[in-house]
């Protein structure tokens, strides 16, 4: 269910491959990450948030981001918290998938995600044509590499 997308630069041939989407093994990363959050490993106010909201979910998809500022891109787990309607809780699944969030639930809060090249905000890429990727090497923008997109993982 999941795809890849590679970028590669044009100076110094440096390559980023994404994986984003949802693997066969959603159930155990959702596991993980749930374990993780808890455990404080993304910050107070995720840790926080199970222990005021056990029918609480987390976004476990997994996402192309692109900084705000150096335009350096990453894949990340989205993270974004949900609360479950007040008229949907009858068929809630117990690992929901990202769509069924987004249609089941109501958005809590999205996750700050930070770049690790320069520590800015970064963005969720959801048109790869519409955003510049920089390369982390030496920031030049990077072009998609469609010999090696559309990958296909598990
Ligand atoms: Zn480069
Ligand atoms: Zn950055």
């Amino acid at each position: 269910m999941g795809s890849g997308k590679s970028f590669k630069c044009s100076k110094c041939d440096y390559i980023f491959t994404s994986m984003t989407g949802v693997g066969m093994l959603f159930v155990t990363q959702y596991q993980r990450t749930v374990e993780e959050i808890k455990a404080g490993k993304f910050g107070a106010e995720w840790q926080r948030f199970f222990e005021e909201h056990p029918d609480g979910k987390v976004d476990c998809g997994r996402e192309l981001l692109v900084c705000k500022y150096c335009g350096v891109p990453k894949t990340d787990t989205n993270l974004s918290l949900y609360l479950p309607k007040e008229d949907s809780k009858e068929k809630l699944s117990e690992y929901p998938l990202p769509f069924e969030l987004k249609e089941e639930y109501t958005l809590y809060a999205k996750f700050p995600h930070k770049c690790k090249n320069c520590g800015g905000a970064c963005k969720i890429v959801t048109d790869v044509k519409k955003v510049t990727m920089n390369c982390p090497e030496c920031g030049e923008p990077m072009k998609e590499d469609l010999d090696l997109s559309s990958i296909c993982w598990d």
